[in-house]
């Protein structure tokens, strides 16, 4: 029997979205997603299919990966962990290193993976040691598996070296940019919506972490002075104090930050260039991933600036900590999280939706399913009829992942069988609630306002966006943003340059974009990344801002 266009209306315009959390899940994720009229997973009331997006802490198994359905999201890729563990990290930077000069990978300090690199860790130290004139350098031992600074030892002398387990040894950047007197580290958040062709979007809000001590290399056991994360700093004497500069509590958004950087002429945007060709380098460095469809990677990137503004990666955080510990973490988070769920775009699902209620009311067509495709709507490129989803049992087959899919996601949901039963007790539909919850900041208005402007006086929407905006979107996605921002060209399926806070920061032009189909061309997409860097430098000198480096002495 065929479906009918209005089957689908009557069973499926109503339904909710849902989403699963696993035990540990943040609460954040829960209150974030309640707010956009999503509905609780309840194992006794739905079927076990019968999800939209699944957050957990810990790593799927790939049994659930290769279940996955298309109207599905899980929160992890298979084997993030290859850059969230210390020593993965460390081995594929090395690596990279080796393969494409030290160069461009020397934005992480030199680590050894003890116990296995002790030796070659001693035959650096002693060469140190030995040469005259140079001060030793200080080292950083952190545990290979744990976070929130738990274990960490700083040292100077190799006789306070001691471990009792896998541990990484980094050389300790000893020279940190210092706000009044306190050492910072960000947390930037970048969500990767897919490694291949790999996606990579940075979050231009982000979290400043400060130590709550004065930096202070006499005290290297000072956890208070030298280490940022907050999980520490809380517990500290100091944490709830009014400090000098810095304000109560540990942290700053990056808006605080770039504000900060300006009043002293810094040219934060080079800053920003530099810190996205890291994030890039470092994704790089683990591709390929084993091929997964519908999920998505948040990651958490520490990057630490040292005085001449040069930045540093410290590590790669799996499930960034989405705790609220104070005000500045839920402005942040809170709208981080919303524009995660913006980005895994079920609101194309909703446009759809629209589209067809509004052709089923003008003419009451009965349309098949079995033809309500592209044609049917004529907007959503890619979308898969009925007859091609169901042919798909799992969403490994359909490609690629969460772009040109999504406008089928939710309609196969609905035809499950037990999903298609009604929801009595829900009257709104969540993408009308979400479309009715969703903050929407106000330099988003601001832009879109000003967007709207400049359009009307036949500029483009594209470049006026980039003036309200921290981090410009790449050139070669010129959408038309203002009138269908979550369109995916249909021919050349080209990722959404920007996604609220989210800024698709690779591909970043057409030559990365073609080297990351049918596989990742490492090769030249480093080949392009060297030009950029290029291009960045003396671009920047010419716009009549300072250079960074000159400027540390007046922070
Ligand atoms: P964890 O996973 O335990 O948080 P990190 O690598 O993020 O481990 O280190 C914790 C903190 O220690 C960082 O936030 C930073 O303040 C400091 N730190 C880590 N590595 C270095 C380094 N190489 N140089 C200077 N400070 C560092």
């Amino acid at each position: 029997m065929e479906m009918m266009a209005d089957d689908y209306d009557t069973r499926g315009i109503l339904r909710p979205l849902v989403f699963r959390l696993h035990e540990n899940a943040p609460a954040i994720v829960r209150e974030v997603l309640l707010e956009r009229g999503w509905t609780e997973f309840d194992k006794k009331e739905r079927d076990d299919a019968d999800w939209n997006l699944y957050w957990r802490n810990s790593p799927f198994r790939m049994t659930d990966h290769h279940s996955v359905k298309p109207w599905q999201r899980l929160n992890h890729y298979p084997e993030a962990v290859r850059i969230t563990r210390k020593d993965y990290l460390a081995r594929h930077l090395k690596r990279m290193k080796g393969a494409y000069g030290s160069a461009l990978y020397e934005f992480s300090p030199v680590a050894f993976i003890m116990p296995n690199d002790y030796v070659k860790f001693v035959a650096e130290y002693s060469k140190e040691r030995q040469s005259v004139g140079r001060r030793p350098s200080y080292w950083i031992c952190k545990p290979v598996d744990l976070s929130r600074g738990r274990g960490i030892l700083i040292f100077q002398d190799i006789k306070d070296l001691v471990y009792d387990c896998a541990v990484v040894v980094q050389k300790y950047i000893s020279n940190p940019l210092l706000i009044s007197g306190y050492k910072m580290d960000l947390r930037l958040y970048v969500c990767v919506t897919s490694f291949c062709p790999l996606t990579i979007y940075a979050y231009e809000e982000g979290l400043v972490r400060f130590a709550t001590e004065k930096f202070d290399l006499s005290s290297l056991d000072n956890v208070y002075a030298h280490l940022t994360n907050t999980s520490i700093n809380k517990y500290g004497v100091s944490y709830k104090k009014y400090k000098e500069g810095i304000g109560c509590g540990c942290k700053w958004t990056f808006s605080k930050f770039r504000s900060y950087l300006r009043i002293f002429g810094v040219d934060d945007m080079l800053l920003w260039q530099k810190i996205n060709n890291i994030v890039i380098l470092t994704l790089l460095a683990v591709t390929p991933l084993p091929v997964a469809s519908n999920c998505f990677e948040l990651f958490g990137f520490d990057i630490l600036i040292d005085d001449k503004f040069k930045p540093w990666l410290l590590e790669v955080n799996y499930n960034p900590a989405l705790c609220l510990d104070c005000s500045i973490d839920d402005t942040v988070k809170r709208k981080l999280l919303h524009d995660v769920v913006e980005l895994l775009n079920y609101k194309q699902i909703d446009t759809f939706r629209q589209n067809q209620m509004a052709g089923i009311k003008a003419g009451r067509r009965r349309v098949p399913w079995s033809r309500a495709g592209k044609s049917a709507t004529g907007e959503i490129p890619g979308l898969f009829t009925c007859q091609k989803v169901a042919k798909c049992p799992s969403a490994s087959s359909v490609q690629p992942a969460m772009q040109a899919t999504r406008g089928s996601i939710h309609k196969v949901a609905t035809l499950t069988s037990k999903t298609a039963r009604a929801h009595p007790k829900k009257t709104l539909t969540s993408q009308l609630r979400e479309r009715m919850n969703v903050p929407k900041i106000p330099s988003q208005a601001k832009a879109e306002a000003e967007i709207k402007q400049l359009s009307e006086a036949g500029r483009s929407p594209h470049k006026s966006a980039q003036l309200n905006h921290w981090l410009p979107t790449p050139d070669f996605c010129n959408y038309e943003l203002t009138t269908c921002p979550y369109f995916l060209s249909d021919k050349d399926q080209r990722p959404f340059p920007r996604v609220g806070g989210f800024v698709l920061i690779f591909p970043f032009n057409e030559a990365a974009l073609q080297a990351s189909r049918d596989g990742t061309d490492v090769k030249s997409i480093i080949k392009e990344i060297n030009k950029l860097v290029s291009k960045q430098l003396p671009s920047k000198q010419q716009n009549g801002k300072k250079r960074v480096g000159y400027l540390t002495s007046a922070i």
